[in-house]
């Protein structure tokens, strides 16, 4: 966690966050923390959104993400810090100005780059938690991988159709995201194809957002060894502790990776059928 530092607030932050400081388990003092925190969001896409805007408007003083794409028409369905008129500029510079239009009192950050296993250990640095809302399963494994060697605390979640899971995971202390998941090679299925209901990726998207704040302030109960389950078409919601695989090949009995190699993973695009099973399974 960052050092504590005691920090000042003008007159206009205690009012901007008047409604954190009210509540009890916030104060004055945790909105301190708040503004103390440095967070990594990746993707600022359907879960980016919603998380991204929570994040700055509950004044995460330090805040930056990880996103690539332009916008594209088919998003503005869900990715809700976009409009008409961002359709073909990059998300990056459309998310910046957004949230430091909503907020300017906070730090923002934003790495214009598609995270890879060349730029991934570099980027993934000097924060207090990662929340990873990337919209691909290569993505993930590379995210938890960098997280795990590097002692980060990493919130990830994802969403399809009107399914979506959240999990926290503290390295080296609970599972991982590969005790739960195995890579597919054999998977085909574009998850363009699959659809996601739009408040579906606002729901998931801002109980990452709850759970990171809850998180950094230790607030308890809260998302790490746990994985959140989320149907939203039958209105489920069912919460379990992660389970343990001591066959993972990261964090398990017998791990297969010992160091953070870019050329000893294969961190290939893949998406679709693999990650839609994924959340049936734990429904
Ligand atoms: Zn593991």
């Amino acid at each position: 966690m960052t050092i504590k530092q005691s920090v000042e607030f003008k007159k206009e932050e205690l009012t901007r966050y008047s409604r954190n400081i009210f509540l009890k388990e916030i104060n004055f003092e945790g909105q301190q923390k708040l503004k103390n925190s440095k967070v990594l969001v990746i993707g600022a896409g359907g879960l980016g959104s919603p998380l991204l805007y929570y994040l700055a408007a509950s004044g995460l003083g330090h805040l930056s993400f990880v996103e690539f794409d332009s916008v594209d028409l088919s998003n503005l369905q869900r990715q809700i810090l976009y409009d008409t008129h961002s359709i073909g500029r990059k998300k990056s510079l459309v998310a910046y100005e957004k949230l430091s239009a909503l907020n300017p009192e906070i730090e923002i950050q934003h790495f214009s780059v598609k995270l890879n296993s060349e730029n991934a250990f570099e980027i993934i640095d000097n924060v207090d938690i990662v929340v990873d809302g990337s919209d691909n399963f290569p993505t993930r494994f590379l995210v938890n991988d960098v997280c795990y060697f590097k002692k980060i605390p990493l919130i990830s979640g994802g969403v399809l159709q009107f399914y979506g899971i959240v999990l926290g995971i503290l390295p080296n202390q609970t599972s991982c995201y590969r005790c739960l998941v195995e890579p597919n090679p054999n998977v085909t299925e574009n998850c363009s194809t699959v659809g996601v209901m739009s408040p579906a990726a606002g729901v998931i998207g801002a109980l990452m957002a709850n759970e990171t704040i809850k998180f950094l302030l230790q607030i308890q109960p809260n998302i790490i060894n746990s994985i959140i389950r989320i149907d939203l078409l039958n209105l489920e919601f069912r919460k379990t502790t992660l389970p343990k695989n001591e066959n993972c090949i990261l964090c398990g009995k017998n791990p297969k990776y010992t160091e953070f190699n870019p050329y000893l993973v294969d961190y290939k695009e893949t998406c679709g059928s693999l990650s839609f099973s994924i959340y049936k399974q734990y429904l």
